[in-house]
């Protein structure tokens, strides 16, 4: 059952197009969990897809973000061909590749994935056939060629022309379309494969999972190799890297400003630190949990991870450090 904990709200966050509109829109969800559940069993996954719209917006010349269902995903475009960071899931393929053209660019040459799980890489089979480079981390490979647990519960391994080729253990930087991007491992965060790409020039960032703007707590996927010293490790390093002008891209959620990073850098450290402080002083997870550390920052109703938990998977992180 552990292992099953995540998966009605996991299966929301990466199936539900609203939770992409933010806060506000959720809190406004007028259907109770069980009827959004029967909705579910009734409702077959195309049809689901089929009503989500790809939606884009420019972030600089030859650089923008698509929101859609799923993760958000990046895009470059120039003289050196479309270069996507992830790509949703399989079914929104089509309309993905639409909104590409829609911004002038050609289809899509390389592909990146911020890490393995499938609202993030599953157009990566689709895209992979039709000719892109897939890059990730090493352990994104290895996470979608053999079985993994996730929210829906046991994804099988990947078809071949899913996985990344070209794969990296610190990172890679892509010289193109007048940019320089830097494609950047982070060592066990949201999982243990998870990576950050900044275009230097356009000033753009994408956080990947490693943030979720607003929608949600964090969540960090322990099955995964997550750990929410690493994240909160990824958020410090990111902020060094960007300035008052950059425009970050989180894995879910809206657009941020390195003020929202910071805030939710601040967040994860106040957090983490209480857990850290109170599990030290001899406390059990049920008497921390009831503590609510996270209570401040825990203010949507249909949040997908809520502060009980939050607080569980920073637990579970302390507790594999020490491992
Ligand atoms: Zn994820």
């Amino acid at each position: 059952m552990k292992l099953y904990r995540f998966a009605v709200p996991l299966l929301a966050l990466m199936s539900a197009p609203v939770i992409l509109t933010g806060c506000a829109d959720l809190s406004a969800q007028e259907k109770t969990k069980a009827e959004k559940a029967e909705a579910k069993k009734a409702t077959p996954q195309r049809d689901r897809f089929a009503a989500v719209q790809i939606k884009s917006e420019e972030l600089a010349p030859g650089v923008a973000v698509l929101f859609g269902a799923g993760g958000n995903i990046g895009v470059s475009h120039g003289e050196d061909g479309t270069v996507l960071i992830d790509d949703q899931f399989a079914p929104l393929t089509g309309k993905i590749q639409t909104a590409i053209a829609d911004l002038g660019a050609a289809p899509v040459k390389f592909l990146i994935n911020t890490h393995w799980h499938f609202d993030h890489s599953g157009g990566n089979e689709n895209f992979g056939k039709e000719g892109a480079l897939i890059m990730a981390h090493d352990n994104v490979r290895i996470r979608m060629a053999g079985e993994q647990t996730s929210g829906r519960g046991n994804d099988p391994a990947s078809p071949a022309e899913a996985l990344p080729v070209i794969t990296y253990a610190d990172g890679i930087k892509l010289h193109l379309n007048g940019d320089m991007v830097h494609v950047k491992h982070m060592p066990s965060g949201h999982t243990d494969g998870d990576s950050i790409v900044y275009w230097e020039k356009a000033n753009v960032l994408h956080m990947g999972d490693l943030y979720f703007n607003k929608v949600t707590l964090p969540f960090i996927d322990t099955n995964s190799g997550g750990n929410a010293v690493g994240m909160l490790e990824a958020a410090n390093m990111a902020l060094e890297m960007i300035n008052d002008d950059t425009k970050v891209i989180p894995g879910h959620g809206p657009m941020a400003t390195k003020a929202d990073l910071m805030a939710y850098r601040d967040m994860l450290e106040n957090v983490v630190g209480a857990v850290k402080s109170a599990r030290d002083a001899g406390k059990s997870l049920t008497e921390i949990q009831a503590m609510k550390p996270a209570a401040d920052y825990d203010t949507n109703p249909n949040a997908f991870i809520k502060g009980d938990a939050f607080v569980e998977a920073i637990w579970k992180s302390l507790e594999n450090a020490q491992e």
